[in-house]
This record gives C-alpha cells, structure tokens and sequence, in this order.
C-alpha cells in the first residue's frame, strides 16, 4: 500500500467545507460521513444528490455547502453525473477552464436510490467506465419519508412497513442485498466499505482512489438516531460496535481484489448491537426471539470464518448461540 498522509485522527483536515447547522436530525451518521469525504476531496467538488434525507440539507435559499451541488431525482443522479462529467471534460478539452479548475464529480446518495431505484442506471454509468465518486450514506431503510423498508435493511429490522406483527413477529426476514459485490462484479477501478466510526481508515481509502480513473464507490453505514431509535450521542459507538461485532466489515477492492482493512480478531456478540437500537427491540421483548438472533449470529460467524480461512488467520467467533 502506498505512503497516507492519514495516520491518525489527527491528521483529520481542518477545512471543513459543509458549514454548522442544518436541518437533519442531530446525530445523523450520513451527514458525518460526507462531512469526512469532502475534507478528503477538498474543495473543488461537485456533488450530485439522489432524492434522500440529505437533499433536506438544502431548503432554497440555503445551502450548507461550500462546493456545489446539484439535485436529482432518485434514478438519475448517475445521469447527471454523466452530463456534469462530460461537461468539465469539454471545457478543459477547449481550455475554458484550467486542470486545476476541475471539479471531482461525486454522486451522494441514500441507500433507497442506490440499492433500489438508482440501480440500473448506476450499473450503465459504471459499464461506462465514468469518472465519478458515489458516496452512499446507507441508513438501511428509507429515512426521510418515515424509515420504509430497503433493500439494504438487514434480517430482523422494524421499519414502518415491516413492522413486527404476528404475521411477522421479526419484522424485515430479507437478507440485505450485497451493494459491495454487486459493483465489484462490475470491475470498477475502487469498491469500499466505511464507516463513520473509523474515520482514518475512511479517510485513507478516499485517499487511495483518488489517484484512480473511473467509478468508486464508497458504502458508509449510516447510524440513524430518528429511524434506528437511539439517542443521538450514541451515533459513533453503535458506529463502532457494527465493527466490533463483523456485522459491518471494512473492507476495498481495487481492480476487483478484495482486502479486509480491519479485521476483528474476536468479535462480539451481534446481540450488543442489536440491543442498542430500538429497530430491533422487538427482538428482546416481550419475548426474546432467540432463533432470529442467532440466525444474524451465524450468518456473521460464516462470513468471517470464510475471512479467516482466505486469509490464514484465527477469528474468535461469537457463539453464544443457545
Ligand atoms: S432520518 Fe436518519 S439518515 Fe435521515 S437525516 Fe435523520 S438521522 Fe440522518
């Protein structure tokens, strides 16, 4: 791996580019994880905004931002990427603006419109080879129109429209669909994980790709306090125990190689992070639903036992599984 400027925390730029104050919910891990890509990126940025509860960061007239933004619908941020992209490519081929003026193109997206309805026209723009960042903020549900099921919301989530019932007393029973290998099946140049928890491992793969031509895409987990149903100061920590526990793993692939940069040599048990949302409750309570915990819990135990045996280590799996 090459030099990073990112060693520790400290190294965290001081240029901050999105302004104090905004009208998302305290709290929110989507907005501290582009408030992280942009200080990596730097100023000269474009973002292209998929429908989702980041776009409620700009009501006319005011805008957050010190770069510049553009809003689509939910499918066609891809689309509007491609227009932005292959206009600065224009006016640098015409020298009406200098290479130093070219912006990085970034899409910014929800988990609705980049697992659901912006697929196929993301799957087009990566097929072409577009030079473009796609930063998803993946809050696992659709959050701003009141926390409705994705497919990105993971086995044994409520959302608002798979409500623990006595139909379906587990609430969501769909596995989370896999974003990461579905845009490595792509070859892409770059595929990451991130999380907001870990912030320098976040800030080195930005870091990586940006000596890289092409899609790269970055899937941060979003901690969501009004839809997972947790008080706002615990954002970094649950942040952090989805990492702890290999529910979130951290992972890149450049030019279709996977690598793991953090791997929890003991996890902890899934049920530490389950008990901290209120998305899960149902779970616990009135009457713990031990078959559909450890179902999450192997099903973290097998991805990491495959982990463990590609890389030739040990990983002292949770197996509380009574
Ligand atoms: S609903 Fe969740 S993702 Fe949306 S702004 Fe609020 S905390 Fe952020």
């Amino acid at each position: 791996m090459s030099e990073t400027r990112f060693k520790t925390l400290r190294d965290t730029p001081l240029e901050d580019y999105l302004t104090p104050g905004s009208p998302l919910c305290a709290g929110c891990g989507g907005q501290l994880g582009l408030r992280i890509f942009h200080k990596v990126l730097g100023r000269n940025v474009v973002f292209v905004n998929a429908a989702g509860c980041l776009t409620l960061m700009f009501v006319y007239p005011y805008a957050p931002l010190r770069s510049s933004w553009m809003y689509t619908a939910f499918a066609s941020a891809p689309a509007g990427a491609q227009g932005i992209r292959d206009a600065l490519d224009i006016l640098l081929a015409k020298h009406r603006i200098e290479p130093d003026e070219d912006l990085k193109v970034v899409v910014v997206t929800g988990d609705g419109a980049a697992y659901d309805i912006g697929l196929q026209a993301t799957s087009g723009a990566i097929q072409r080879g577009l030079d473009f960042y796609y930063f998803v903020y993946d809050n696992e549900a659709y959050g701003n129109t009141g926390f409705q099921w994705s497919s990105a919301t993971p086995v044994g989530s409520s959302t608002t429209t798979t409500p623990s019932s006595r139909f379906s007393p587990a609430g969501s029973l769909a596995e989370k669909k896999d974003l990461f290998e579905i845009w490595r099946a792509h070859k892409p140049p770059y595929v990451a994980t991130v999380s907001v928890a870990h912030a320098v491992d976040m800030m080195r793969k930005i870091e990586r790709s940006m000596g890289m031509r092409g899609p790269k895409l970055f899937i941060a987990l979003a901690p969501c306090p009004t839809g997972w149903g947790f008080d706002p100061s615990e954002a970094i920590r649950i942040a952090k125990l989805a990492v702890e526990t290999g529910v979130w793993p951290l992972k890149e692939a450049i030019n279709g190689e996977t690598r793991h940069t953090y791997i929890p040599r003991a996890l902890r048990p899934v049920e530490e992070y389950l008990k901290t949302q209120a998305r899960f409750a149902h779970l616990f309570k009135p009457k713990k639903q031990q078959e559909i915990i450890n179902m999450i819990q192997e099903r973290v135990n097998e991805y990491w036992l495959r982990v463990a045996e590609a890389e030739g280590i040990t990983i002292k799996l949770a197996t509380e599984v009574k």
